[in-house]
């Protein structure tokens, strides 16, 4: 049993101090009174809840424009070059350095949206390497397992695509149901995704709905971060790719859309309302030059939302969440437009950093609160950048002002 004093501790919303967090096997058991006598302040540790940790060998690549502007799809050809290079050793050293970073931005769990399965032929071997690179560096890890079976919307896989490949559908389930064997207690989950619209087809889409509903796993996927997505499906299927879900799959709070760039109004409402999630990724989607999500509408239906660092070309959950609002503002030439019910950005910021990335994982954490998962995110309130900042500007001040080199350290499992 371990008994914290923090000497600021985020409960509810806000930062109080006197309390005590008391943690048993990995668990919260107790918020008591307390001394305040531990530095720094408890966050819930941050939820990462989309990277793809292998791309974190892009960064600095791709961002030469000799012969002009480029696009998303410019930089796809970047990704799989990085793909073609990489050894099962190389790609494990990325997992490593990706994960520690994470940790350094403060954050305790990551959502690993797992694509990239082959090394050498079709043996799956990348999937155990992200796992023991999770384990190494002692993140929790929720690992999102993706189903890829096509180039594009009825085109077969070409290049770097076939060390995604899934095509048979089966051998994907027990390659599943193998890593759910491997993993143990809490640090390791597994979940499912269907890469997008583009790279599964919506029979297959529905079975790993079923399926992951009948596991009780969460499942992810991309959709609409690119207009030419919207484009195609509407040739291929008269309809939007979210319109498509929302008609042919049971959407729920287990399941989560990762982007929703160009969403349209009507089909988002009936996505949220049916309990979906979204996922967004603000720095990866400046860096791709996606677009701006419309948070104005999805924060008026209350819907969830939670941050991811995606493409990992920059790793900062403060800077994620920054730029959630901060893309808003913008585009709207608003301020305030991710809010809770009193007007509080912090509040919603932070709760998209952490427990929003918990619902979407599927994951007892991102709250501390008795019962759930014993990790914390540690501020150091002695940090230049957090100099006049009280309990009640504390949390608006991390969200404008802070860079990760005011995470003190991070606890998981209350270790
Ligand atoms: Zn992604």
């Amino acid at each position: 049993m371990t008994v914290f004093n923090p000497e600021l501790v985020w409960i509810d919303g806000e930062f109080h101090s006197k309390k005590s967090v008391t943690v048993e096997n990995g668990i919260i058991t107790i918020i008591g009174e307390g001394d305040s006598s531990d530095k720094g302040a408890f966050l819930p540790g941050f939820v990462n809840a989309h990277s793809h940790a292998f791309q974190r060998g892009l960064r600095g690549r791709g961002e030469l424009f000799s012969s002009g502007g480029d696009s998303f799809w410019g930089w796809r050809e970047e990704m799989y070059s990085l793909v073609n290079e990489l050894s099962i050793d190389q790609f494990r050293i990325l997992c490593v350095q990706c994960f520690t970073e994470m940790r350094q931005a403060g954050i305790t769990t990551v959502g690993e949206f797992h694509y990239f399965h082959h090394d050498t032929k079709n043996d799956f071997a990348m999937d155990m390497a992200v796992l023991e690179a999770a384990g190494e560096v002692g993140i929790r890890i929720v690992l999102l397992h993706a189903n890829y079976s096509h180039g594009g919307f009825g085109k077969k896989l070409s290049g770097g695509q076939k060390r995604f490949d899934t095509k048979c559908l089966q051998s994907w389930w027990k390659q599943v149901d193998f890593l759910a064997e491997q993993v143990h207690g809490e640090m390791q989950r597994v979940g499912t995704v269907a890469h997008s619209v583009r790279a599964v087809d919506i029979k297959t889409i529905k079975e790993i709905a079923v399926g992951s509903m009948h596991r009780g796993m969460p499942m992810h996927i991309h959709l609409e971060e690119q207009r030419q997505e919207i484009e195609s499906c509407i040739e291929t299927h008269g309809v939007t790719p979210m319109a498509l879900l929302n008609d042919s799959m049971e959407v729920s709070p287990m399941v989560t859309a990762v982007h929703c760039t160009h969403t349209a109004a009507a089909d988002m409402e009936q996505w949220l309302s049916s309990g979906g999630n979204v996922c967004i990724c603000p720095l990866t989607e400046a860096n791709l030059a996606d677009g701006i999500c419309d948070m104005h509408r999805i924060v008026k239906q209350g819907g969830c939302v939670s941050l991811g660092s995606d493409s990992n070309a920059r790793i900062s959950m403060l800077e994620e969440l920054r730029w959630m609002e901060y893309a808003q503002r913008l585009h709207r030439e608003e301020r305030g437009v991710c809010v809770d019910s009193t007007g509080s950005m912090a509040r919603y910021l932070i709760d998209a950093a952490t427990k929003n990335g918990a619902r979407c994982l599927g994951i007892p954490a991102g709250d501390i609160a008795v019962g759930k998962l014993a990790d914390f995110t540690i501020i150091d309130l002695e940090h230049p950048q957090l100099s006049g900042a009280t309990p009640g500007t504390l949390g608006a001040a991390l969200c404008c002002g802070a860079d990760n080199s005011v995470i003190q350290q991070t606890i998981i499992e209350g270790l």
